[in-house]
């Protein structure tokens, strides 16, 4: 049986995820999930990427949103802000609400973050083995300037850097100002979770897929001796592009990517991974002209299409993802 490791943000690496099950229903895949975008709020946990990921493969997504439940209402979040108790710009809906619940009542009760992403995957049966990439507190922080918010935004304190949550930076200012570093607080500090360097050992082949380079994959990469494990796997390391024609595909990654110096497209991220992590890259057709330039740096590239449109064209990526990983392991 063939054993895949998939490091994965949220959207883009749920909707991957999807096609990767349906072109190989039979390989055991285990999905290594960023956790970096947790935030407390309203004294519950709440875990997005790895919600997405539990969602959209245990089909109880919002399926055009890419994020949350299907069939959400919000008449808690709704009570909330008639109590004036915010923050009103993080969308939190009933049925979201409950998992976040469990989740937080599992975690006050000693249990590790790894042990209740397992239990909360006995309900939606995702088909995968989802594991967080760390049980230790990481949370990714932007740097801003506050001089660049519009003045009813600045708030109390002297003008100047401050650093906020990713989620405020991410969704209540919506990348607007410029990021100027990105930091996963408490990354240094993390161990990988129970079972991460074991399945990364035990991989035949490793998969970044088109999930965002810097608070994604990046912030995976950042709990110290995965990325060692992962270049001393043995094994091929194949990625897709979340650069599409010089911008990300609905996204704003471009954002984050310029914070830590590389240019929004497809063969500067492949660069910026660089060839001691990565064997293969696949970059859209759109992209055909930097395959060369991707080479070069001494990575295996393929142009082929790679916007997720379907399942079908999904399973298609995955397929190429795969078919790279075994050239360049011949
Ligand atoms: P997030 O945590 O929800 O932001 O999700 P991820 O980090 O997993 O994925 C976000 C990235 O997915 C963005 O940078 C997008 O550019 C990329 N993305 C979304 N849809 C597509 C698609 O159809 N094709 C490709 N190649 N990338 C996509
Ligand atoms: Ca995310």
């Amino acid at each position: 049986m063939q054993r895949i490791v998939v490091l994965a943000g949220g959207v883009g690496g749920a909707r991957f995820l999807r096609g990767l099950r349906a072109a190989v229903p039979e390989a055991e895949i285990t999905v290594i999930g960023n956790t970096g975008d947790d935030i407390h709020l309203f004294g519950l946990k709440v875990c997005p990427d790895l919600d997405t990921v539990m969602y959209t493969l245990g089909g109880g997504i919002h399926p055009e949103q890419g994020w949350g439940r299907a069939e959400e209402s919000f008449t808690v979040s709704e009570e909330l802000a008639a109590y004036g108790v915010g923050p009103g710009w993080f969308s939190l809906g009933d049925r979201d609400l409950a998992t976040h619940v469990v989740r937080t009542q599992m975690l006050t009760a000693g249990y590790p973050l790894s042990a209740v992403t397992e239990a909360l995957c006995a309900r939606w049966n995702p088909g995968v083995r989802l594991l967080p990439m760390t049980d230790d507190r990481v949370e990714t922080h932007v740097l801003i300037d506050t001089t660049d918010l519009p003045e009813d935004q600045r708030g109390e304190g002297e003008p100047g850097r401050r650093a906020i949550h990713f989620q405020e930076y991410w969704v209540r200012l919506r990348a607007s100002v410029p990021a100027h570093a990105v930091v996963p607080v408490g990354a240094e500090h993390s161990k990988p979770a129970p079972g991460v360097l074991e399945a990364i050992a035990e991989a035949d082949v490793i998969l970044f897929p088109p999930s965002n380079p810097v608070v994604s994959v990046g912030t995976i990469l950042a709990v110290p001796g995965l990325r060692e494990a992962i270049a001393d796997a043995g094994v091929p390391v194949v990625g897709l592009s979340p650069i599409v024609g010089d911008a990300p595909v609905h996204g704003m990654a471009d954002k984050v990517l310029a914070a830590i110096g590389v240019e929004a497209t497809a063969s500067a991220v492949a660069r910026h991974y660089g060839s001691g992590l990565l064997d293969g890259w696949l970059v859209d057709e759109v992209d055909a002209g930097s395959v060369g330039d991707v080479e070069t740096a001494g990575i295996r590239c393929r142009a082929v299409p790679l916007m997720m449109r379907d399942l079908d064209a999904t399973t298609e990526m995955a397929r190429a993802a795969l078919e790279l990983a075994a050239e360049v392991d011949a």
